[in-house]
């Protein structure tokens, strides 16, 4: 699979941001970011970005490929993207700091066992199991091949909707969790790159329902508004 993308390094970090001692400082209690200012909606920090890059041109299929191909290798990208932001997070993103997977609005996301139980747990065990269950899928030759001429399978779309929808949960329980110690480690520029590529990519080819993505609407009409 080929088409990955990469994006460049950050922009310089706004002097007026918080510092990381002030983070730690407040840090008593339930991570408690959610106040209804919510402050990835201001001007100031929804028209960072770390590249003009044509988000439209990078999202849509090129001419003569593989739909199925290009959808694999974006899902590819776009987990190691956003693995890595969240990975960068994790020491803020604890059982106490984060007792349940909460988003905007403070939806609670609970995670389906094998058996189809669902199950409330905390932040990082919710996004743990998300984590793991994307790399089993996308090292499972049967639904992600690498090889020359492999088949893709039947209800392969379905699996990447599903990835897509655990990737945006992701992004949104960041956003709304921990977008403090974002700002202070100038990291909003990537992580507002990294949800618009992501959006205009599901909206593209249809990978989310707008039921899943009403919690974020706010934002995705405020990145839209301040390009
Ligand atoms: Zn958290």
């Amino acid at each position: 699979m080929g088409g990955c993308h990469s994006y460049p390094s950050a922009t310089k970090v706004d002097s007026k941001t918080p510092q990381l001692s002030d983070i730690h400082n407040d840090k008593h209690g339930i991570n408690n970011n959610n106040q209804e200012e919510r402050p990835y909606l201001q001007q100031q920090n929804a028209c960072q970005r770390i590249t003009s890059a044509n988000m439209f041109a990078l999202t849509s299929l090129p001419p003569g490929m593989d739909r199925a191909e290009w959808l694999a290798s974006n899902t590819v990208a776009f987990f190691k993207h956003v693995n890595l932001f969240s990975s960068a997070l994790s020491e803020f993103c604890t059982p106490s700091t984060c007792p349940t997977a909460c988003g905007p609005g403070n939806v609670v996301y609970f995670w389906t066992d094998d058996h189809g139980r669902k199950l409330k747990c905390s932040a990082p065990l919710y996004f743990d199991y998300a984590m793991s269950y994307i790399q089993e899928l996308l090292t499972d030759e049967d639904v992600f091949p690498t090889k020359a001429g492999a088949a893709f399978p039947n209800g392969f779309i379905f699996l990447v909707q599903k990835v897509f929808l655990l990737l945006f949960r992701t992004l949104a329980h960041i956003y709304w969790s921990h977008y403090s110690e974002v700002l202070v480690l100038g990291l909003h520029p990537h992580l507002n790159t990294l949800f618009c590529h992501l959006m205009l990519f599901c909206q593209q080819h249809s990978l989310l329902e707008p039921e899943d993505t009403k919690p974020l609407q706010d934002l995705i009409t405020a990145l839209e508004q301040h390009k």
